[in-house]
């Protein structure tokens, strides 16, 4: 991409080099194709559309209707649902407009603790969310499991009047059925957030959430491969409109319709045979990942993967979640640091580390080079007292772009 913009061009071209030359491990993160990039650019870009298809205060809304209403049917048709809003901005925007639209401040909620997988927006004090609203937490057990049972007793003696079932880090498959059977005895709204396994759900890898759910949340840019932004979706009329009306007008103002224009050509992208099988490549990816670190001694919470990430628990090789990051990065291997269950660090320090194959999956690695890079990270984070080794570096960045990045998927 040439700019006129020479500092800004040079930056951006950076950065493309950067992504090229780096094994992207980062659970959240993938390559959206050149459609997807460019729609964003495109002239949709200069259009003002606060409202809805054919009910916006603007005009000159033809083709912004058009597209916004292809964004929205091609998404049910993806999810098999009902009803779908395209115009949260973030993921966060769209479980903000979840607790507007349903709930009033400092009611109950029940979520996933932090330090056990959940997102900030389910209930963290540093976020709105624990600040305005009532949150408990249920927890993993001690093989790092949800615990139904434990769930349903908990949501017994709080009584939330919502309850969310999804994660940002958790590894294994969610049950949503048994979710809405805890929320309907306790006469409490279920909402599932499947930001992190929304590929796999339309790809019907993952069970399915929607037709158990009041209300679905997700973001589009994690293992559904579109632009940064999200989607809310629900088979309920009543339910929907309430939160519909919630994002517009109560959180957001104009929709950012370049993006939706993206977020359309991704969910084509998404129905296609190709897209299943980058899917079963991203899990088979994800269960060999786990296994060649288990040989290697490393400890994975639950002890494997059945979706697209895992968390590894360092404490017995004597590093923290920011050291392993940090010394990673070092060697141009991306990974997040991550709390694991009973963490006694920090947030900003963490006893492990999230690992993801969304990314490298989009760039057609298979087992036999996830084993390499099983081993480099073994090999790094055991040597990490060592002098730094210039050549491995050389070495890990000339083994991954000989996958390029591509800007098609067949
Ligand atoms: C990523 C994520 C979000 C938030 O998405 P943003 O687009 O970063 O605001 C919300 N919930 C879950 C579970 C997530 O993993």
């Amino acid at each position: 991409m040439h700019l006129k913009d020479k500092q800004v061009s040079d930056l951006i071209e950076k950065e493309e080099n950067r992504q090229i030359h780096v094994i992207n491990l980062i659970a959240s993160e993938n390559y959206a194709s050149k459609d997807v990039r460019e729609a964003q650019s495109s002239f949709f870009i200069n259009k003002y559309a606060e409202g809805y298809p054919k009910k916006r205060y603007y005009s000159g809304c033809e083709y912004i209707d058009e597209v916004e209403n292809l964004a929205i049917e091609r998404c049910k048709s993806l999810f098999n649902t009902k009803f779908v809003n395209v115009q949260p901005h973030s993921g966060s925007q769209a479980n903000m407009a979840v607790y507007f639209g349903l709930l009033k401040p400092k009611d109950k909620i029940l979520s996933l603790s932090l330090d056990h997988g959940g997102h900030l927006t389910h209930g963290s004090s540093v976020n709105f969310s624990g600040n305005l609203f009532n949150f408990k937490h249920y927890f993993l057990n001690d093989e790092g499991f949800l615990d139904y049972s434990k769930i349903d007793s908990i949501a017994k003696k709080f009584k939330p009047k919502l309850i969310i079932a999804g994660a940002s880090s958790y590894s294994r498959f969610i049950d949503f059925k048994k979710f809405r059977d805890i929320a309907d005895s306790v006469n409490a709204y279920l909402l599932s957030d499947i930001s992190h396994i929304s590929g796999l759900i339309a790809s019907s890898l993952h069970p399915d959430a929607i037709k158990h759910s009041h209300i679905v949340t997700s973001t589009t840019h994690k293992t559904l491969r579109g632009p940064r932004g999200a989607v809310i979706m629900s088979d309920n009329e009543d339910i929907f409109k309430l939160v519909e009306k919630s994002i517009f007008p109560g959180i957001q103002g104009g929709p950012l319709e370049n993006v939706i224009a993206s977020k359309a050509i991704s969910f084509k992208e998404a129905s296609s045979e190709s897209f299943k099988e980058y899917s079963r490549r991203v899990i088979l990816n994800s269960k060999a990942f786990c296994e060649a670190l288990t040989m290697r001694g490393f400890n994975i919470v639950s002890g494997g993967s059945d979706n697209h990430l895992f968390i590894v628990d360092l404490r017995n090789f004597e590093i923290n979640g920011k050291e392993a990051q940090d010394i990673l990065e070092k060697y141009s291997i991306n990974v997040s640091r991550s709390l694991v269950p009973n963490d006694t660090e920090k947030p900003w320090i963490t006893s492990g580390i999230r690992l993801g194959t969304p990314a490298v999956s989009s760039r057609y690695l298979k087992e036999r080079e996830i084993e390499k890079i099983a081993d480099y990270i073994f090999f790094i984070i055991k040597n990490n007292r060592n002098k730094f080794d210039e050549s491995l570096k050389k070495e890990i960045e000339k083994f991954i772009s000989q996958y390029p990045i591509p800007d098609y998927y067949e």
